[in-house]
């Protein structure tokens, strides 16, 4: 195969490369510390681009496509590792009512304001991002079915206990609807369906009155890492008699 040939710089290029440091400065990251057209400069420079690319403006959470990349590969790693894994969809409940009541303005600060109450209600290893305008997902990695409930229900909580008062007006109270699904090893799922799953357990918070957490039933027989290798291990002990 031809190798590919890399195009010379030309007016356009130069134009694109100042526009990237444009939007550097806009986001409010520092340039890269290193000399300007250094080696560390340039790769400072690149990976500044590629967390901008990843994360939303307004919260600075993940956005839709670094979430998407996450959630495959987690896919991917649930399968090979045996655990289990929990995707929580969340959606702030009647979130017109405060665009219409306070303005957008205010709603945007409520976005704000949820988003940081998420990403500190879970721990680091988790990706908290923003999905849409007023949704938001939680990929919780390596997460037990009884500690999924718990993290769930405490992030309702604090969101329902957040004290938020978009200045200068009174305060105002917020919640949101949470759905969740988990991803266990032994059943084949794709991004979408995982998705889908936890979505409909959404839907249902929403219906069954808001400010509720609703997780998809897990079956009764969940089996935990360690005990399958028991399992595996007695049945290869018993072969042997
Ligand atoms: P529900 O409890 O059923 O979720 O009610 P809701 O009012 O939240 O319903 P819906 O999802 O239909 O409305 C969401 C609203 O969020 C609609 C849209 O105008 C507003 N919105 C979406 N993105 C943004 C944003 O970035 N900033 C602000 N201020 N509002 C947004
Ligand atoms: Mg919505
Ligand atoms: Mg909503």
């Amino acid at each position: 195969m031809k190798p590919h040939a890399h195009p010379q710089p030309t007016r356009e290029t130069t134009l694109q490369f100042e526009r990237a440091l444009q939007l550097l400065g806009h986001s409010g990251r520092p340039l890269p510390a290193a000399p300007p057209g250094s080696e560390a400069w340039l790769q400072g420079l690149i990976d500044a681009l590629v967390d901008l690319s990843s994360r939303d403006a307004l919260t600075g959470l993940a956005n839709r496509r670094a979430f998407e990349l996450v959630l495959a590969r987690e896919v991917d790693r649930v399968a090979r590792s045996g655990e289990t894994a929990l995707l929580l969809a969340l959606d702030i409940d009647h979130f017109k009512r405060v665009n219409d009541s306070r303005g957008h303005a205010a709603g945007d600060q409520v976005i704000k304001a949820v988003a940081g109450v998420l990403q500190d209600a879970v721990r680091p290893m988790d990706l908290v991002a923003r999905t849409g305008g007023e949704e938001f997902a939680i990929i919780l990695p390596n997460c037990g079915i009884a500690f999924g409930a718990t993290v769930a229900e405490r992030v309702r909580r604090r969101v329902a206990q957040m004290n938020v008062a978009p200045a200068p007006l009174q305060p105002l109270s917020v919640s949101v609807s949470i759905g969740g699904a988990f991803a266990p090893q032994w059943v084949r799922s794709t991004p979408s369906l995982w998705m889908e799953r936890a979505d409909q357990q959404l839907y249902l918070a929403k219906a069954q009155g808001r400010n509720l957490v609703r997780l998809e039933p897990t079956p009764v027989s969940v089996v935990s890492v360690e005990e399958k290798r028991l399992l595996f291990e007695t049945s290869q002990f018993q072969d042997h008699e």
